[in-house]
């Protein structure tokens, strides 16, 4: 906690806000409070909302057996096909709520849209995990491919630089001949 107030202290003037000096340790933890307790009361208000519920279980139903007869491309494994299905049900979910959305801001009533927003996020992940993005380590980045200046696909560690750019070792080897 200590720390994190010390980060706050460090940059406290590039935050957007109206203080001229940086809160204090109590004024800090108080306003962290506040924080915290709106955003629960917003998950909370959101877990309220079931509408989307009904998606999260159709798409949670779905067994490869139901799929047959659909067409799919030659190469989808069974997991694919899922992923797949379950895609078509969270198109049909968004499409419930940009209705809901629509008749929120009709009613007057569209600032309670982000408590739907919240909500359908929330069954979108309970369909399909959203994958977190994939770090490379450096040792890896080296074994990507890529396409070298003379137009052939190399691994990153194998690209050569010459006066014209970059190429392949075969080719750059080729130039010195
Ligand atoms: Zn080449």
């Amino acid at each position: 906690m200590r720390k994190k107030y010390e980060k706050y202290v460090k940059n406290w003037y590039l935050w957007e806000s109206a203080e001229t000096r940086p809160m204090t340790f109590e004024e800090w933890k108080a306003s962290n409070e506040k924080l915290e307790a709106h955003k629960a009361a917003t998950k909370a208000a959101a877990a309220e909302i079931t509408v989307f519920q009904e998606f999260v279980e159709e798409a949670n139903r779905i067994r490869i057996e139901d799929l047959e007869g659909q067409s799919f491309p030659a190469v989808y494994t069974d997991e694919d096909k899922i992923i797949s299905a379950k895609r078509k049900i969270i198109q049909k979910m968004e499409e419930k709520f940009n209705e809901i959305r629509r008749e929120l801001v009709l009613a007057g009533r569209a600032d309670e849209s982000g408590l739907y927003a919240h909500a359908f996020t929330a069954a979108q992940e309970a369909i399909l995990p959203r994958k977190k993005p994939v770090r490379r380590s450096p040792q890896e980045a080296q074994l990507q491919l890529v396409k070298a200046g003379c137009g052939h696909m190399v691994r990153k560690s194998e690209l050569m630089s010459a006066s014209r750019g970059t190429c392949c070792p075969s080719c750059y080897d080729s130039m010195a001949d």
